[in-house]
């Protein structure tokens, strides 16, 4: 017999997604029915209920939030919901669990993935209905029939005993007539019977007792309920003892347990049963003044061992770690806890993952942040160490946030969402670290998504404009190149630095049309300059994400033959991350870039990773020495070794040097003697708009001894002195 195919009831407002997504359950071997909205799916639902449904968060009319709350309460616990939500939504994603959905599932949705995730969420599913089904076929016979009877007096004294259903229980032995529950039970066990015993004493009855009696012969768990025996007046007490083995129910409890509240890949609990915990230990901190903490993991560039390597490399990569980090948080450094009042030994911390590549840990007790950054920092390096997959290294690093009780919040929830508002603050600053927390993190969020929105605006409002500064050759004085570097005229907040925003822009990826306005620009007003009888080439800053997404060689050589502007004349600058990041798509856009004659330029040398490697495979013509290195040139420091080693490999590479951040007249003395081949900084000029380039270009800059600084020169070192 073919097994019964399951239908899935895919519920989305954009007819589009409906489609991808029918396509993709399909191919996954389900059947689906479509709904357009809410109302929709309710009538769906109620024509033929589906074995799953899927839900889109926002439509119009009843919302994702509604349509789940409505059919929870119709169609009971068993229904799996999942929704879909906004990338990165969390508050959207507690909501759908408030609302009773089951999992959730973020856009964009990873085609290939939801086949498996469907999959998982049926298999859990599937064990819970049958066994509600059986229970439900055996629950009526197995109330009415205990499997034992005894007669017992206030001491525990069995007095007589019988199994309707004609089993003899090992444990109680072959005669147990006359024995006391304490000389046959464990203590423990015998405790609780006691106890029963007492409280039918007083009320007559108690039921529901459960015992769990485990001794070597046999063992298992038992439901009693007690009744006392009428007797004549001046009688000790007697009771009926009906007993029900429930050991089964307990162990199918416990396998629903394990998967509700676990995570099937890796075993590890998952986030309901998380913060059940951190919620309970929170109460027991808030009771004994004590401290805890919430790490929030992400795996760096796990997306791409899944991409490139497959989802099997992906689910061993995930397995293994899941090993690491519970090896990692298990010895030393975590307090052991002395054994609790419930009697179970608990552990100083909890790990847990949370779905996809994002893992979470709880410690207790701990003193102070410091302990928890020093217990991140040594997640930090177990996780950094190579794994060994088909043959090959590949190494991970992992963004860490953390979130501390009482000061980050009070409840599970808020320091789950605390401690991923600080891994995002890890991931922004470069990964690979661990971030604390702080109510700042906050706000910043909500200034980001303000910054997202009038970054939009800013591109159709024509709120950016370019700002130019030259490089100069000091040998001849004269300008040989000028670099184009964007500003953005805020309606509100006036004149924003790029700091401010171009990363902003490379996460919500606005980066690719910026970028693209600026070379636009850039290379019309450079050709109109050439075009008027300068001789000046141009340089223009070009994201590792502008890099790494297709097209950009064909976009950039389109922009060349609109303006006029020749390709010996532009020049781009990137940086040391771009290289190591999304390596096929960038190399391959650097070489046909520079096979047209574009050169190429490394800025902000000696920043990055400064691995040298690639200026011998990649086609890089020039380097641009950081400003920190210029900085620190007459200071005394390394500084200046630093800068000539970098000259002289340069040099014998073949690569041109520029020296960014020139402060003082100094400064480019010295570099000129060691011998960089142009400067660049606000001693020879800042920044300047358009308009004031023509003059520029027919300025001539003099180093020689004795030769002054001219007063605007000064003005402008002055300047440099004071942030811009
Ligand atoms: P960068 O490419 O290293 O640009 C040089 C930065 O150093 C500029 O800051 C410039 O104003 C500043 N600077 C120049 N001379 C001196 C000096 O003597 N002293 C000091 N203290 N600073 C000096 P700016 O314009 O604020 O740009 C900051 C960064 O923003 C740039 O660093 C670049 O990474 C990025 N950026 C600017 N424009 C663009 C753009 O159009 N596209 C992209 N992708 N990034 C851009
Ligand atoms: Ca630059
Ligand atoms: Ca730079």
């Amino acid at each position: 017999m073919t097994p019964r195919r399951f239908t899935i009831l895919v519920v989305d407002d954009d007819a589009n997604a409906r489609l991808v997504m029918r396509a993709a359950l399909r191919k996954a071997g389900y059947d689906v029915v479509l709904a357009e909205g809410g109302e929709d799916a309710l009538a769906r639902y109620r024509e033929a209920p589906p074995d799953l449904v899927m839900l889109d968060v926002e439509m119009p009319g009843l919302d994702g939030h509604q349509v789940c709350a409505a059919l929870r309460a119709e169609a009971g616990p068993l229904l799996p919901i999942v929704m879909v939500t906004g990338m990165d939504d969390l508050q959207s994603v507690e909501m759908a669990y408030e609302h009773g959905a089951t999992d959730f599932i973020s856009k964009p949705v990873n085609w290939a993935l939801i086949g498996y995730r469907v999959r998982y969420l049926f298999r859990g599913y599937q064990a819970l209905r049958d066994l509600q089904a059986a229970e439900a076929r055996n629950a009526a016979i197995l109330h009415a029939i205990p499997d034992l009877l005894f007669e017992i007096d206030i001491d525990g004294c069995i007095i007589d005993h019988r199994s309707p259903k004609g089993q003899a229980l090992a444990m109680l032995g072959p005669s147990p007539i006359g024995r006391s529950l304490a000389d046959i039970l464990p203590a423990p066990a015998a405790h609780t019977c006691l106890k029963a015993l007492q409280n039918a004493l007083q009320h007559g009855t108690a039921s529901g007792v459960q015992v769990e009696v485990a001794m070597a012969a046999s063992s298992g768990w038992f439901e009693l309920s007690v009744s006392r025996k009428a007797v004549a007046a001046g009688d000790t007490p007697r009771f009926i003892v009906l007993s029900r083995d429930i050991t089964e129910r307990k162990q199918a409890e416990a396998r629903i347990t394990k998967l509700a509240y676990f995570d099937s890949l890796t075993g590890l609990p998952n986030r309901q049963s998380f913060l059940h915990r951190v919620d309970r230990e929170i109460q027991r901190a808030g009771r004994d003044g004590a401290k805890l903490a919430v790490l929030f993991m992400d795996l760096d560039g796990f997306k791409n061992i899944n991409d490139t390597m497959g989802h099997a490399a992906g689910d061993l990569i995930l397995q293994w770690s899941a090993h690491r980090l519970s090896d990692g948080l298990r010895p030393h450094d975590l307090v052991s806890r002395p054994i609790g009042l419930d009697g179970d030994e608990r552990s100083g911390f909890e790990l847990a993952r949370l779905g996809g590549d994002e893992f979470t840990a709880l410690l207790l007790d701990i003193d102070d942040h410091e302990d928890v950054l020093t217990i991140a920092g040594r997640i930090g390096d177990l996780m950094r160490r190579p794994f060994m997959l088909e043959n090959r290294e590949v190494t991970l690093s992992t963004s860490i946030g953390i979130a501390i009780y009482p000061m980050d919040g009070t409840d599970g929830a808020t320091l789950l969402k605390h401690a991923d508002t600080a891994m995002y603050r890890a991931k922004t600053s470069g990964r690979d670290n661990a971030q604390l927390y702080c109510a700042s993190l906050t706000s910043d969020i909500e200034q980001r998504m303000a910054l997202d929105a009038s970054l939009r605006a800013a591109l159709e409002r024509n709120e950016f404009h370019l700002v130019y500064q030259p490089q100069v050759d000091p040998a001849s004085g004269r300008i040989d190149t000028v670099e184009a570097l964007i500003r953005w005229n805020h309606p509100e907040r006036g004149l924003v630095p790029p700091v401010e925003f171009i990363a902003r822009a490379e996460e919500n990826g606005l980066i690719e049309r910026i970028g693209d306005w600026v070379m636009a620009t850039a290379c019309s007003e450079a050709a109109r300059w050439n075009a008027a009888g300068a001789d000046v080439n141009l340089s223009v800053n070009v994201s590792p994400l502008q890099l790494g997404a297709p097209g950009l060689a064909n976009r950039v050589l389109e922009i060349l033959s609109r303006t006029g502007l020749a390709a010996h004349r532009l020049e781009i600058e990137i940086t040391e991350g771009a290289l190591t990041d999304n390596g096929g798509i960038t190399r391959a856009a650097l070489q046909t870039l520079y096979d047209h004659g574009i050169r190429i330029a490394l800025d902000d040398f000696g920043t990055g990773y400064s691995s040298l490697s690639y200026l011998t495979r990649m086609p890089i013509g020039k380097l641009k020495i950081d400003r920190c290195f210029v900085d620190g040139l007459l200071a005394g420091g390394q500084s200046e070794a630093i800068v000539r080693a970098v000259l002289a490999m340069a040099h014998s590479l073949g690569l041109h040097v520029t020296a960014e951040g020139v402060e003082t007249m100094a400064q480019a003395r010295a570099l000129h003697a060691i011998g960089c081949d142009t400067l660049q900084g606000f001693w020879f000029s800042r920044p300047v708009t358009a308009d004031r380039i023509p003059a520029l270009l027919q300025k001539h800059w003099s180093l020689k001894a004795g030769a002054a600084a001219s007063p605007r020169a000064q003005a402008e070192a002055a300047m440099a002195a004071s942030p811009a």
